[in-house]
């Protein structure tokens, strides 16, 4: 019962589609003038890393699941292209050093900053590495990039401008990890992993919000149970993971259908729960029976039609938390026993 393409491969992709094109294109620039100095070496080592990642970029836009080679084609790709730059920067270090000549020292910087990338590369393939290590290694790349310039730098030439390009470079994939493992570790603590709805606990507080909100301000507020018909059909002929994927498709269905105040959380194995603001008990009904349409008229793949029971039920004044849920579960049940595929509104059916 596992997530297909799981968080961790989402972070992956996020961060390889962001650099891979944005490294892409300063590589290319960095060819560029490093082929304008004169240093072919360097020049070539540019091009073709430039090319590499292009290519591996396109890969995985084209096929997403390729991401584990891709990854390790990177890795080795950026490897080789430090190694031939340490190589070219020794050369330049020899040729140029004492000239005047802060080429050596430029490359350096370069370097570090993309071991610096290459560091935050491997902490998205890694969770589980220190996080703060990983933190201060890209900070203090970054500074030194800063200091260097403070320091050395004279005149605002093509190698300056292409060097801040790359420690911007640097700057933005951090913020853009930092900013973004945030909202994954949230998303780790809230929603659940198979559906993306939020989790039980998560649904609990979001109902437990609504109906101390609906008590202070006399505001309505109504909640949707519904469960899917014969599951364990489904499961025992064609398996789990079809299991699986019909409850990602149907999580999918429902967050498409409805508002960002509401709160769509998956309340047991097949059993979802829908906690909608400010809506009174016809509009939940009206809500209920569109999204019993919405999940009879889709097709799934294997097992094409699936159907889903729904229970409604609104807040009353004094009501409390578990009278509301028992309540839905109530007309859930009776929609079952009515024959399924429909909705039942708590207190009509009776
Ligand atoms: P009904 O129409 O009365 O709801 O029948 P049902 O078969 O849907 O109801 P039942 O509660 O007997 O079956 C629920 C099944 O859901 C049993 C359990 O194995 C399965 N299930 C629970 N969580 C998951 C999940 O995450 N993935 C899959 N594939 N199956 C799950
Ligand atoms: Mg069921
Ligand atoms: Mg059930």
């Amino acid at each position: 019962m596992q997530a297909q393409f799981t968080e961790k491969e989402r972070r992956k992709w996020i961060i390889l589609a962001t650099t891979l094109p944005i490294g892409s294109v300063l590589s290319l620039i960095h060819a560029l003038v490093t082929f304008q100095r004169g240093e072919l070496l360097g020049g070539w080592a540019s091009l073709l890393f430039g090319l590499a990642i292009f290519i591996l970029f396109g890969v995985i836009m084209v096929k997403p699941h390729l991401i584990p080679p891709v990854e390790v084609v990177f890795f080795f790709v950026i490897a080789s292209y430090l190694l031939v730059m340490t190589v070219q920067s020794i050369h330049s270090f020899g040729a140029r050093w004492p000239g005047g000549s802060n080429s050596f020292l430029a490359e350096l910087n370069a370097i570090v900053l993309w071991y610096a990338i290459i560091y935050m590369a491997s902490y998205l393939a890694l969770p589980s590495r220190q996080y703060k290590q990983f933190m201060l290694i890209s900070l203090s790349s970054l500074f030194a990039a800063l200091l260097y310039h403070l320091i050395f730098q004279n005149g605002l030439h093509a190698e300056v401008v292409l060097l801040w390009a790359r420690s911007l470079f640097a700057l933005f994939v951090l913020v853009m990890l930092i900013t973004q493992t945030g909202e994954l570790n949230k998303d780790y603590l809230t929603r659940d992993d198979l559906t993306g709805a939020y989790n039980r606990r998560e649904t609990y507080a979001a109902l437990y919000r609504e109906l101390q909100r609906a008590e202070r301000y006399q505001k309505p507020f109504s909640i949707i149970l519904f469960d899917v018909d014969y599951f364990k059909n489904i499961n025992d002929t064609y398996g789990h993971v079809v299991g699986d994927n019909v409850l990602k498709k149907i999580a999918a269905i429902i967050k498409r259908r409805t508002r960002r105040t509401d709160c769509f959380g998956r309340w047991g194995g097949e059993e979802f729960l829908l906690v909608l603001p400010e809506t009174d008990l016809a509009v939940a009904g009206a809500i209920a029976v569109k999204l019993c349409e919405a999940i009879r008229k889709e097709r799934f793949e294997t097992i094409n039609a699936v159907t889903a029971s729904f229970g409604v039920e609104t807040y009353s004044p004094g009501q409390g938390l578990e009278d509301m849920l028992h309540a839905a579960d109530n007309a859930l049940y009776r929609a079952k026993e009515n024959g399924r595929d429909q909705v039942v509104i708590s207190g009509m059916d009776a």
